[in-house]
């Protein structure tokens, strides 16, 4: 969390939104201290989805405290007061801190010891203001609504800890969150999706649909998939080589290790090394002889002695000198596919006709996040991705990009993805040959070409400046949940940087060496972040031909003619790759009706005497309840056309 000070242009640019939830952590201070006078404030901005106010107080401040607290608060609201802003020197505002005045109602024996560090802090040049609102007095540059009766509808929602400044060398404070709207519809709404959403949470519903687990002899971050989340992996990565097969697409495999002068060659260390797993260092495999456990002769003296502790420790510091000494062949994990692929292209001649060339590999890649960031699926150190490198020139550029793009939208179609955003992050030329390779024509260039196509094609995107690639602009994809959760789930990335330093070339028309442009695009991220967004998207309930038991047979007796009945049912949809499966409990059929139910098994065929006697199954599907009876050859025939047709 950034927990430095505001800077003037950024506090000019708050929404009105931030505005009122900053108001109304002026509000919750006055009210604490209402309450507990002796309340010391430090920092109190609004956040994400709210705001909050650090306080210092020997109270520990429970949710028990919220009624209380907020009680205060629309009392405070209901008054009505302006917050008036006043400017002071910066010795009045000294004074003020000193007599405790700061974020209080009035003097105290206390100073407002976090306030006048803040003084202290203060750029020279800045001006500085006190707001009041009623008796509440507070150090802010602001801003604020008018009034507090501006401030709609507001909850308090948790206490957590946290340090002055974010620094653990500093006390630790109690921070107070809370969240304010406009109105009390709006704040409903947000708490009703924030109920949603925790229904939808992929963690949970990945433990209760069984679909994947983590485990700590595995490691934190190596997500496992059981066989039903394996099920939706394979459907997806399916899904990627039928489209990428008719986009043209050629399919390749490549280790998962690498040696350390292939990321040299890439560049990916030492700048990305930070994010990849240490390297396995292994002594080069011609010097292997020389290891010291083949080399006995070299330790025959202090073998020849008794196997005391010293004469231990010079055989283990001898060994490991020799072995410090050999040659060290270092390999890593791969953390992307780039370097393997770009290998694989400049592995035979390539003349223009060849070209475009799309290599594509679903990846397994490893990161090393930090254990502080992984999170369920979201994030991850093992990841399977929808990878693919294009290599073209630059004539192709436009039509190859436009494909791409196409592709990703046709994938949002499909899973339904209304509300999406493709964010253009392009160089800063000031910053050539430091964070952006030192190309200036190209990145103009194939910016350029970039904006083209995206305004041709009328996608909704944005232009970021300064936030490319090393090595060439990129469009990242943020899409939103049908709850409105959001997440970067693709990539797309221009690189004519790695194509020279990889020395690609192509024999062109005129018979010279050029360099081809290279595209990176993972339209369905990686196998992780994706099925994570989908759980939650469908909130488990996947369409028919993503679901990991696509049909469950439930007998409404135990008569064994009708379990025949069943089996033939069974045969016959596995026959066409159906993932079916009977419930062959005792159970009533209410008890498997439910059972199914819970596990969101997409269709059910309950069949009892009758259905068995005209051939018919009774269909009964997840959500929608009981469809009735239909021709054995009809229900099956529906269900193939709908997970052919990959129908929402
Ligand atoms: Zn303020
Ligand atoms: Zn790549």
């Amino acid at each position: 969390m950034n927990e430095e000070r505001k800077t003037l242009e950024q506090r000019e640019q708050m929404t009105d939104l931030e505005r009122l939830r900053h108001s109304a952590s002026h509000v919750l201070a006055t009210a604490i201290l209402k309450i507990w006078p002796e309340a010391q404030f430090a920092a109190g901005p609004p956040v994400e989805n709210g705001f909050y106010y650090d306080v210092d107080l020997p109270h520990r401040i429970s949710p028990d405290d919220f009624q209380k607290i907020e009680a205060e608060m629309k009392n405070e609201i209901k008054a009505n007061h302006p917050f008036e802003k006043m400017e002071v020197s910066r010795d009045e505002a000294l004074e003020f801190g000193k007599q405790g005045r700061l974020a209080a109602l009035g003097e105290r024996a206390e100073p407002s010891k976090f306030k006048l560090d803040i003084i202290e802090n203060i750029p020279a040049d800045e001006k500085i203001s006190l707001y009041r609102n009623g008796d509440f007095i507070d150090l802010c540059a602001g801003p604020h609504v008018m009034r507090t009766g501006n401030i709609g509808a507001f909850k308090l929602t948790t206490v957590a800890s946290a340090y002055y400044k974010g620094d653990e060398n500093n006390p630790q404070l109690q921070r107070v969150y809370g969240t304010a709207f406009k109105t009390k519809k709006e704040l409903d709404e947000y708490f009703a999706m924030l109920e949603e959403a925790k229904k939808r949470d992929h963690r949970r519903l990945g433990r209760e649909l069984e679909l994947f687990v983590f485990d700590d002899d595995v490691g934190p971050g190596l997500p496992m998939f059981l066989p039903r989340g394996a099920v939706i992996a394979e459907e997806l990565e399916k899904l990627a080589k039928e489209t990428e097969f008719a986009a043209g697409y050629q399919r390749v495999l490549t280790p998962h290790i690498a040696r350390e002068s292939l990321y040299l060659k890439s560049g990916h260390l030492p700048y990305y090394a930070e994010s990849m797993f240490p390297p396995m260092e292994l002594v080069a495999e011609s010097e292997e002889s020389k290891r010291p456990l083949h080399r006995p002769e070299l330790f025959r003296e202090l073998l020849e002695r008794p196997l005391t502790r010293e004469a231990l420790d010079e055989i283990l510091s001898k060994a490991e000198k020799i072995r410090s000494d050999l040659p060290i062949d270092r390999y890593y994990l791969k953390a992307m596919n780039c370097p393997h692929h770009h290998k694989l292209f400049a592995s035979i001649p390539r003349s223009y006709r060849d070209l475009p060339l799309r290599l594509a590999e679903y990846g397994t890649c490893y990161r090393y996040e930090k254990s502080g960031e992984l999170f369920g699926l979201m994030r991850v150190r093992s990841l399977h991705m929808n990878d693919a490198h294009l290599y073209m020139t630059p004539e192709q550029f436009e039509t190859e990009f436009n494909a791409v793009n196409e592709m990703y939208l046709n994938y949002f179609k499909l899973f339904g993805i209304e509300k999406y955003l493709m964010r253009f992050s392009t160089h800063d030329p000031a910053k050539l040959g430091q964070k952006f390779v030192d190309e200036p024509e190209l990145w103009k260039q194939t910016e350029e070409m970039t904006r083209n196509v995206l305004k041709n094609s009328g996608i909704n995107y944005i232009e970021v400046p300064n936030e490319a690639a090393f090595y060439g602009p990129k469009i990242d994809v943020q899409a939103w949940s049908v709850i409105g959760r959001e997440f970067s789930i693709a990539t797309n990335q221009v690189d004519f940087a790695q194509p020279r330093s990889f020395d690609l070339r192509y024999k062109d028309k005129d018979n010279t060496e050029k360099l081809p442009i290279c595209i990176h695009r993972a339209p369905l991220g990686t196998h992780e972040r994706f099925i994570g967004f989908l759980i939650e998207h469908y909130a488990g309930n996947f369409p028919l031909w993503l679901s990991p038991e696509q049909v469950r047979i439930l007998t409404i007796s135990d008569d064994p003619k009708l379990l025949d009945y069943a089996r033939l049912i069974l045969n016959e949809l596995r026959a066409h790759q159906v993932r079916a499966q009977i419930d062959e409990s005792n159970d009533k059929i209410n008890g498997k009706i439910q059972r199914a139910e819970q596990m969101k098994v997409h269709t059910m065929f309950v069949i009892g005497k009758r259905d068995m006697e005209s051939n018919a199954v009774s269909v009964r599907v997840h959500g929608k309840g009981n469809l009735g009876a239909k021709p054995r050859a009809e229900a099956i025939a529906e269900i193939l056309q709908s997970i052919r047709e990959r129908r929402a």
